[in-house]
């Protein structure tokens, strides 16, 4: 047995999913939304599922889904992709872990900005990496110059970016995205940038991906998610896209990891993308609008919101909430004494975690919200 995996905690949206189903309680912990995706979608898939091939799909994704992924990059973020620079995957977990694979070799050290998504750390320490933390700090959980340059080393060989930002809901502003694309071009590092909420943009606010600066294209591995897009957790159906060469390393880790991926599935994304993007208003408008009834909800029985601008989470702060027990302790007792499972932000950071912090989906329809607000009422 591997050591790594004998101490290692069950992933904190696993754990609080079956807590949430064992009390019965509503599930604002893992994020996933209970309305929104396009229904048309769903058709293609069933087409796609009946008609189309049940068979494996070639190793880096349909033709049809990595030319409608390229084009969809042209038309909302400006990028120049050709076919060979986008490679699918089994949701952006496995976009991860090629990249992850692909880059980072025993006693490299790599960058991880906390609060931080939970895959990463793992991943990288079986790749035989050195995680470094940069921590962000609440409530603006700004990148710092002083903070990343304080972490980076001769032995640092990537960053791992993640905006829009899951836990936190910040979207990187284009000073804090020029510190990561200075230190990486001036250091020869390779940047991992995890863009799955880049359609999740809150208050009308633009997306600009690291690949856009000047000398990243190289050198940056992004990974984008349909299950985000399209509001479908569940299809798992992700991407990675970067130079040729990059995504030659990456597609070889992929197809040792899952070789691809369903096929309807595939179709129904490509369908999906070369529809338009008529879905990605409406998608922003409802989630601006639940966020704005959640916090109103919260904030009316004293809760501490943070402000979120993109993503569909929203942090609380439980010290600054008059909440003196820490953020584990409260989820615990929430999911099992008051009926709401919500997601405490210490597993998202090794080094002096954020303890008072919890976080909460806002994606649910308004009766889903309300019974969640009044749940969180009897919590504290
Ligand atoms: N990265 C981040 C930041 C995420 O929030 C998620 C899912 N919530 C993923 C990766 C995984 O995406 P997928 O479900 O496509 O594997
Ligand atoms: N990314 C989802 C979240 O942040 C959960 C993904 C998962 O359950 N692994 O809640």
């Amino acid at each position: 047995m591997h050591p790594l995996y004998q101490h290692m905690a069950t992933s904190v949206f696993e754990r609080m999913s079956l807590a949430a189903a064992q009390h019965g309680a509503v599930n604002l912990g893992q994020g996933f939304p209970d309305f929104g995706w396009p229904v048309e979608i769903l058709d293609a898939a069933a087409r796609a599922l009946k008609d189309g091939s049940n068979q494996y799909a070639p190793s880096r994704g349909l033709p049809a889904l990595r030319e409608a992924i390229a084009g969809h990059y042209a038309q909302h973020q400006g990028l120049k992709l050709g076919v060979d620079q986008v490679c699918v995957t089994s949701g952006a977990t496995e976009a991860l872990a090629a990249a992850i694979l692909a880059t980072v070799e025993p006693g490299d050290e790599v960058i991880l900005f906390t609060p931080a998504y939970d895959a990463y750390a793992p991943l990288i320490r079986r790749a035989g990496g050195i995680v470094r933390e940069v921590p962000l700090q609440p409530p603006g959980w700004r990148i710092e110059r002083a903070a990343l340059q304080a972490a980076l080393s001769p032995r640092t060989k990537a960053i791992v970016l993640n905006n829009p930002h899951n836990p936190t809901g910040r979207l990187f502003d284009r000073e804090e995205l020029s510190l990561v694309a200075e230190a990486a071009v001036s250091r020869g590092l390779t940047v991992i940038s995890d863009e799955v909420w880049e359609h999740v943009l809150l208050d009308g606010q633009d997306f600009t991906p690291i690949s856009a600066f000047a000398g990243m294209a190289e050198r940056t591995l992004k990974c984008g998610s349909a299950g985000k897009i399209f509001s479908l957790t569940g299809w798992k159906i992700g991407w990675l896209i970067s130079s040729p060469e990059l995504a030659t390393l990456a597609a070889r880790a992929h197809q040792f990891l899952t070789f691809a991926s369903a096929p309807n599935l595939q179709a129904a994304v490509a369908y999906g993308l070369a529809e338009g993007d008529g879905w990605l208003r409406p998608m922003r408008e409802s989630f601006s609008r639940a966020r704005d009834r959640m916090t109103a909800g919260l904030e009316a029985s004293g809760y501490a919101v943070l402000p979120s601008a993109s993503t569909y989470f929203l942090c609380v702060d439980l010290a600054a909430s008059g909440i003196a027990i820490d953020a584990e302790a409260f989820a615990d007792q929430a999911v099992e004494r008051a009926g709401v499972a919500v997601v405490p932000l210490s597993p998202f950071a090794e080094h002096d975690p954020p303890r008072h912090m919890i976080r909460l989906c806002f994606a649910k329809r308004d009766e889903t919200i309300d019974v969640g607000v009044e749940a969180m009422a009897k919590a504290r």
